[in-house]
């Protein structure tokens, strides 16, 4: 992989990869971008760290691929602010959403995705992205009276009349199981776990 295009390949090829991604809902978005900033001047993850979402995009245009080697790309947290207020329609919060996963299909950026297994594993066990329980201690931290809701969810549920039942039944855990299995997530979470194991 080089870190920037050779001059003679067209400076949108990068982009163009981007655009046709399968998660990008904004088509065109990326190619307009004016570089205004707006995303920059509304990003909390710009606000306390050097990620700089204007610049994801600038750098992506230039066709300047080392930007997958990046750590700051894993500071967006997909909280969607630059995805609501860009004037042009693009979406900084998709273009990192396809980057990451570009990254991760070239063995890249592995180790920002070990806390996080907890969450495959539930796609799996529970059909849902479940807050894993390393999680849960930090959470009950950080949100006074978290635990005492969590413990007694089913009764508010219940009061509250929620339908349907929180965990999904068991067929359709399955049949999550079977379409990760297929699509190639789950062959992607062994390789993820196996450098996991190999960094021990
Ligand atoms: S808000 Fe939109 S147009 Fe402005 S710099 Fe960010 S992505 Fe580009
Ligand atoms: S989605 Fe990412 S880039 Fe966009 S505002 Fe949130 S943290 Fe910043």
């Amino acid at each position: 992989m080089t870190s920037k295009q050779n001059i003679e390949d067209s400076p949108i090829d990068f982009a163009e990869q981007i655009i046709h991604d399968v998660k990008n809902s904004k088509e065109e978005g990326v190619l307009k971008c004016v570089q205004c900033g707006m995303c920059t001047s509304t990003c909390p993850a710009a606000r306390h760290s050097d990620y700089n979402p204007r610049d994801i995009i600038e750098r992506v245009l230039e066709g300047d691929t080392s930007i997958l080697e990046d750590d700051l790309i894993w500071n967006c947290f997909y909280c969607y602010t630059c995805h609501s207020v860009c004037p042009v329609g693009n979406s900084v919060c998709e273009v990192n959403q396809i980057l990451k996963q570009i990254a991760i299909s070239n063995g890249i950026g592995y180790d920002k995705l070990y806390e996080y297994m907890g969450f495959a594993d539930s796609y799996f066990t529970a059909a849902i992205g479940a807050i894993p329980e390393i999680f849960f201690d930090d959470i009950g931290r950080d949100v006074p009276g978290w635990w005492e809701f969590r413990k007694n969810l089913g009764e508010i549920r219940d009061e509250l009349e929620l339908d349907p039942p929180l965990m999904p039944p068991k067929e359709v855990i399955d049949e999550v199981s079977k379409i990760l299995t297929i699509t190639g997530f789950k062959a992607k979470i062994e390789k993820i776990r196996a450098s996991q194991e190999e960094e021990k």
